[in-house]
């Protein structure tokens, strides 16, 4: 966003926020150290989603939040694949269509196939090895994570602090389903 547009998100913030106050240099400060490279609509969005569970704000949670929704946004889309064997384009056209998917630009294309019965229980063993997920992170995601502050349901991924997916689920994850494993 704009310098302009970011004095206007900080109106809109401490209409969200009461408690949220700001001194004369606070828009220059917040614009450099981070808004310039959100768009206003990310903001606004995130800004949204902290008002449903906080009561304060600050520039660390907020910049947080916008990139989970972009990450939340891109786990839902499919990125097309890019249309061209010439490696530089195809590099421009995927990062495109990443940015575009990241922003909730992207147009949604049919499926080409009917979305058929919906799947109960964990996923099949050749379609976790094909991913690459080895036999004992799959036996850890069968199960509720007991770590305190990820908590992730059976069949999903355990997640940082900042709610993004990790590859390998938490330790204690892996030692409760090996011990339940016998
Ligand atoms: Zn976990």
């Amino acid at each position: 966003m704009t310098p302009t547009e970011t004095v206007t998100f900080l109106r809109y913030l401490s209409s969200l926020f009461p408690t949220f106050t700001w001194q004369p240099d606070t828009p220059a400060a917040w614009h450099n150290a981070g808004l310039h490279k959100v768009t206003p609509r990310d903001a606004k969005a995130a800004s949204l989603a902290l008002a449903t569970r906080a009561a304060f704000v600050s520039l660390d949670k907020l910049l947080a939040e916008v990139t989970r929704i972009r990450d939340e946004r891109l786990a839902a889309h499919q990125v097309p694949a890019p249309n061209t064997d010439d490696p530089s384009e195809y590099r421009q056209q995927l990062l495109s269509s990443i940015a575009a998917a990241a922003d909730g630009l992207h147009i949604d294309t049919p499926r080409a196939l009917p979305a058929g019965q919906r799947r109960i229980g964990p996923p099949p063993i050749a379609w976790q090895q094909a991913r690459g997920i080895s036999p004992s992170e799959s036996q850890a995601r069968a199960i509720e994570c007991p770590w305190p502050p990820c908590q992730a349901q059976p069949n999903s991924s355990c997640v940082n602090g900042i709610g993004r997916p990790l590859a390998r689920s938490h330790e204690a994850r892996h030692h409760l389903a090996a011990q339940l494993a016998g």
